[in-house]
């Protein structure tokens, strides 16, 4: 389907009708397991010899509608969809990591993906240090012969930061090892972080791939170009006592890296989508353009109002030609800078507080990437157990507010913002 363009792809890409009963819309194939044909139709499936569905933890028809779709529409050449971005995340990562593995990570990142990183990934002895998204050079140093893969986001929550991607693929190829961008706050519609080198997206489909805030789900795209064969991913070359000592890499070439995560990582960590989520992310993904492109308009009308506004101390969103990520927006995101930003009360605190309570229009939670605008003071939730100094350091200083504008109109997103400051 490469040939059409991407309004086409979000509408069409994986989806066909249904061969068993001509039904246009995905069917919600809602069963655990799936009839063989005879013995040896079920022993060459179990061999990995033909792909089939067997069991809905590994493979389910609606779920690969969605896998097809997002890795069209990321032009990646492969997709493996999973229960959260979370989960995403630690598929993605026992994929490549052996006990005493580092990567190197950008430290703004997510709030959960931080804590995913320091607390469970230790148990595990997976091993993470952090570079600054910002200067791409300092995630240099600290690339060591343990370091697995290199890890950000394209636009990075809650600062609305933008990755020079470009330049940490670079850095990643030089090592030797794939750059992995979560793509979340930039969805393929801003940002096709393929294009630009990396070698694995994911995603949580649950922000704005299904944008009514409604299912949990994530997308792992395996962009097909990485070199796997150097010895360092073992369970991608070497010999896998599992399936009678197969080598994923040397089989499956450009799609091996999706299928190992699939048939080792979600087989035994289990973490499956289940059908109905991936039909309501499916639902939301044919509408992807027409949502992100007004909620980055919206977003850019708000910041600017924002920025206008005596109570309000900064505005940090890419749009604003005097970002420090402006000419990285111009640059990878040109239709929009996303509709995530975060923004600084005069009042700090206490007036970060008064806000959350005294907005009408606006839902007080912790979420982004809803048709609903959202907002949330992170100092008194999301990161009210830190001490005040390593919440500046977070981004997440006690005046800062974190936005996710909507598609609702922009005059009433400004009119409540203005009642609630008041
Ligand atoms: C929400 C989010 C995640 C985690 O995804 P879940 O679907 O909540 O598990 C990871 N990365 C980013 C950027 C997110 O916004």
């Amino acid at each position: 389907m490469a040939e059409y363009g991407f309004n086409t792809l979000a509408v069409h890409a994986g989806a066909q009708p249904d061969p068993a009963t001509g039904a246009r819309a995905t069917p919600i194939y809602q069963t655990t397991a799936f009839v063989f044909e005879d013995a040896d139709h079920a022993a060459a499936l179990f061999n990995l010899q033909v792909f089939g569905n067997v069991y809905t933890r590994l493979m389910n028809p609606t779920n690969a509608v969605l896998e097809e779709k997002v890795a069209a529409l990321e032009n990646g050449r492969a997709g493996l969809a999973c229960a959260s971005g979370h989960a995403a995340q630690l598929l993605t990562f026992h994929t490549l990591m052996s006990p005493g593995d580092e990567i190197v990570s950008a430290r703004q990142l997510y709030g959960g993906s931080i804590n995913q990183f320091n607390q469970s990934f230790a148990k595990f002895d997976w091993r993470v240090k952090w570079a600054d998204t910002t200067n791409p050079d300092s995630f240099k140093p600290l690339i060591t012969d343990r370091t697995k893969a290199i890890y950000a986001e394209s636009i990075a929550n809650p600062g609305g930061l933008i990755t020079d991607i470009e330049a940490l693929a670079k850095i990643a190829h030089d090592a030797g090892v794939p750059l992995i961008i979560d793509n979340t706050l930039a969805s393929p519609y801003l940002i096709r972080p393929i294009e630009w080198g990396a070698d694995i997206v994911l995603h949580s489909a649950t922000k704005f791939l299904g944008g009514h805030g409604n299912s949990m789900a994530g997308v792992i795209v395996d962009g097909g170009k990485f070199d796997w064969g150097s010895g360092k991913f073992p369970t991608l070359s070497e010999p896998n006592p599992s399936y009678h000592g197969m080598r994923m890499w040397e089989t499956f070439g450009d799609m091996a890296f999706a299928i190992t995560t699939r048939v080792f990582a979600l087989r035994d960590l289990g973490p499956a989508l289940s059908p109905m989520n991936a039909f309501l992310v499916l639902t939301g993904t044919e509408t992807l353009p027409l949502r992100m492109q007004r909620h980055c308009d919206n977003a850019m009308i708000v910041a600017k109002w924002l920025k206008a506004n005596p109570k309000v101390e900064w505005v940090n969103y890419a749009g604003l030609p005097d970002n420090a990520s402006y000419k990285l927006h111009q640059k990878y995101c040109p239709k929009g800078a996303g509709s995530v930003f975060t923004f600084g009360l005069k009042g700090g605190y206490e007036a970060g507080i008064k806000l959350v309570n005294s907005v009408k229009l606006f839902s007080h939670v912790a979420n982004i990437g809803d048709t609903r605008s959202l907002i949330i003071h992170p100092a008194s939730t999301t990161h009210r157990q830190l001490s005040d100094e390593d919440r500046a350091k977070a981004g997440a200083g006690n005046d800062v507010v974190r936005l996710s504008i909507g598609i609702e109109d922009t005059a009433d997103i400004i009119a409540d913002l203005e009642q609630a400051l008041a």
